[in-house]
């Protein structure tokens, strides 16, 4: 791909940026692949959370499917529809589209799943080592035994009553690696890439503060009411819990 980057996206220094779903950019590289932009609102497939899914539009209108996105070497690579690759030229000018409902019910989920980790952590001393979400729903793998369901049901209790239908504020910050290094909380540095001086932190007011990329809601509340279950296919010595969303969503129709 001769080098060629994407700028980073504009959702990674402000999570209100994730509600925005249309852009414009130019194709700086076209390798099998798919095309690469200058820049990109598609959030690439990574820590946990699913690509975004959408639309490219060429200056003579034409609307090519982007079927799945990721990162590859500093790049932003949109993979197209069959046939669709032909239709770009570096240099050309683009209007990208994501796919709204897709990406608000990942930003839903992905918020979910910080509040049920801390939440864990907070009530009952376990560490999340691995989390996914797809579809309208995800698991948190535990470091550790949650016996019978009462535990179970009380945090999903907690969950619903205390922060999913009502507002608690989500924001981000970046900090230090060595101030990330100094804070307590479930996410110890360890789990951190080696060799990254700063931090993206995603913050929930009072109960979380964890290192992550992804895109997120701003309101704990737009999430909605939450089932918790256990996942039997959960590994040796660890709880794999299960949650999916209950409500359908649409979002604000704007960016906020
Ligand atoms: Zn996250």
């Amino acid at each position: 791909m001769t080098g060629a980057r994407t700028a980073d996206p504009p959702y990674l220094a402000s999570l209100r940026a994730g509600y925005d779903r249309a852009f414009e950019a130019t194709v700086v590289a076209t390798p099998p692949e798919g095309v690469v932009l200058s820049q990109s609102l598609f959030y690439p497939v990574g820590g946990g959370q699913e690509a975004d899914h959408g639309t490219l539009v060429t200056p003579d209108g034409i609307r090519v499917a982007v079927v799945d996105v990721r990162r590859m070497s500093g790049a932003v690579v949109h993979r197209l529809e069959k046939g669709g690759l032909v239709r770009f030229r570096i240099g050309m000018t683009v209007r990208g589209e994501i796919d709204w409902a897709r990406r608000y019910t990942h930003m839903r989920l992905h918020t979910a799943q910080h509040l049920l980790s801390a939440l864990a952590f907070d009530r009952y001393g376990l560490r999340t080592s691995e989390a996914a979400m797809s579809g309208h729903g995800g698991y948190l793998d535990l470091e550790g035994m949650l016996d019978g369901e009462e535990p179970i049901r009380r945090l999903e209790e907690e969950a619903n009553s205390r922060y999913f239908t009502q507002p608690v504020q989500v924001e981000s910050a970046m900090v230090s690696r060595a101030e990330f290094e100094a804070m307590p909380g479930r996410s110890s540095a360890k789990s951190l890439p080696q060799g990254i001086s700063s931090v993206r932190l995603v913050l929930i007011e009072g109960i979380d503060r964890c290192p992550c990329g992804g895109t997120h809601v701003l309101s704990t509340g737009e999430v909605g009411r939450v089932r918790v279950f256990r996942d039997p296919k959960g590994k040796v010595a660890s709880t794999r819990l299960s949650f999916e969303l209950l409500e359908e969503r649409e979002g604000p129709s704007s960016p906020p």
